[in-house]
């Protein structure tokens, strides 16, 4: 396996320093949660509660619609308020369960499909994945894709590398870093059920090098429960995307359009595999997460525990609350985060951040021309041509951003992060990706 570094990227101050330090404290339960019903990549689950109903923590509150989707719980006990649009962090209003929260904090026991497994390492890998789509657990990194169905690639392909991502590349956060700190044993417990998924004794946790305490405690956790191997990484923005993290660790290259499975490897984060373990050995669904809020716009950042559902607002009080001067509350990190409208919006299963900038710290001037200085280019970790795309599809050249490979954009940012212009061009090809992808299935290609 060698050790390579990906083409591009950028080198942002890593800006961690708030936080990672700080050991994890429960957030606590707010008065009411908001649980969507779309926490996850795929179909979003149906509801199968109604106002007035009763409901426990961990108990399903919104079924899978479908292969590619998850369940969600109830978080905490209560009673249904809701079942109607509500504040999203993707924007929109979309569907989602409000539960007036009783403080009682009782949870459902653990049976049926979420009875806990005695030797997870020899048990059916059918079965545990089925506990797996159970406990609604999805990628925790923020990619939120169904992990069941990550698990289970076609037949014909076959699985020798598995690696787990703790690189936690996105500046300010830290949520990954203290999980590794705090659970070590449980993180490679998960990756081993992972492992014996596939039939492997071996796999990989990768870790950037400014992490050195998660390094040196994982690998010294890991020489004592053997079987994982973990590659301190270079820093580089973003080395924690799933292609550039294969790359590093294993020398090969995802082709384009292509997911990891293509080169025989599946990627999960270090959070997911810690859900794993919780799932398979406690029967615990996926309700609760580490989220790091951070940045000069909140009075005492901290590394919360959080219950899925949360509205951010009451996160953002149980750290000082905002500074006067709050200009922008993104939930994730600076470079792939989203700006969010209102306080009212409710963590997910994919909150690993909230970033809280005053006004000193967010750009105001207005876009400038392209000076074709090809900086985006060169920082691009696709090899895309960012500019070109930007040209086309603002020329509603729609065609043409497709011949441009505009779908293997990881919406990583690097190239906003560069361009003097001050273009937001990662916004440009987010919806270049949406135009290219309707005009593919208008022409059913
Ligand atoms: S084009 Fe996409 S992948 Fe390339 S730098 Fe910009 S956001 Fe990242
Ligand atoms: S970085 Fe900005 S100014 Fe430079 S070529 Fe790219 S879009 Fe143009």
């Amino acid at each position: 396996m060698g050790k390579k570094l990906f083409r591009g990227g950028v080198h942002p101050h890593d800006e961690k320093e708030r936080t990672a330090s700080l050991p994890v404290v429960d957030a606590g339960l707010p008065e009411r949660l908001f649980l969507p019903v779309s926490q996850h990549i795929g179909a979003p689950a149906k509801p199968i509660v109604t106002k007035g109903d009763k409901v426990l923590g961990g108990q399903v509150v919104a079924e899978a619609a479908g292969f590619v989707s998850v369940p969600i719980h109830a978080s905490t006990s209560g009673t249904v308020r809701s079942v109607a649009p509500y504040a999203h962090p993707l924007g929109a209003e979309q569907l989602a369960i409000e539960i007036e929260v009783d403080g009682e904090d009782t949870f459902v026991e653990a049976e049926g499909p979420m009875e806990p497994i005695a030797d997870p390492f020899n048990h059916d890998p059918n079965e545990i994945k089925t506990r797996i789509l159970a406990a609604g657990i999805v990628g925790m990194g923020g990619a939120t894709f169904p992990t069941h169905v990550k698990l289970s690639p076609p037949p014909e392909i076959g699985i020798d590398t598995i690696i787990l991502n703790g690189v936690e590349c996105e500046p300010f956060l830290t949520a990954d870093h203290r999980l590794m700190l705090d659970r070590p044993d449980d993180i490679i417990n998960g990756l081993k059920v992972i492992l014996a998924i596939f039939g492997l004794d071996s796999g990989f946790i990768g870790i950037e090098k400014n992490k050195p305490d998660p390094i040196a405690l994982m690998q010294d956790k890991a020489a004592s429960l053997g079987g994982v191997e973990v590659k301190p990484l270079e820093v580089r923005y973003p080395q924690g995307a799933e292609k550039q993290l294969i790359h590093a660790i294993s020398g090969r290259d995802v082709p384009s359009a292509a997911l990891p499975m293509a080169v025989g490897t599946v990627v999960q984060n270090v959070a997911t595999a810690v859900a794993i373990w919780e799932a398979v050995t406690q029967g615990k669904p996926l309700t609760s997460r580490i989220c790091t809020v951070t940045g000069d716009g909140v009075k005492e950042p901290k590394n919360l525990l959080i219950r899925t559902g949360t509205p951010i607002g009451y996160l953002i009080e149980q750290c000082g609350g905002l500074t006067d001067d709050i200009a922008k509350v993104i939930m994730g990190g600076p470079m792939m985060g989203l700006s969010q409208y209102t306080l009212d919006v409710p963590s997910t299963k994919g909150t690993s951040g909230l970033l809280c900038l005053p006004a000193s710290q967010v750009r105001t001037e207005p876009q400038k021309s392209c000076i074709s200085c090809g900086r985006c280019v060169s920082s691009c970790p696709m090899g895309l041509s960012p500019t070109t795309i930007y040209n086309f599809i603002d020329a509603d050249r729609v065609a043409e951003a497709d011949e441009w490979d505009t779908l293997d954009c990881i919406e990583c940012a690097s190239c906003s992060y560069v361009c003097p212009a001050g273009i937001p061009l990662v916004q440009y090809i987010r919806y270049a990706k949406g135009r290219v992808l309707a005009r593919r299935r208008q022409l059913g290609t």
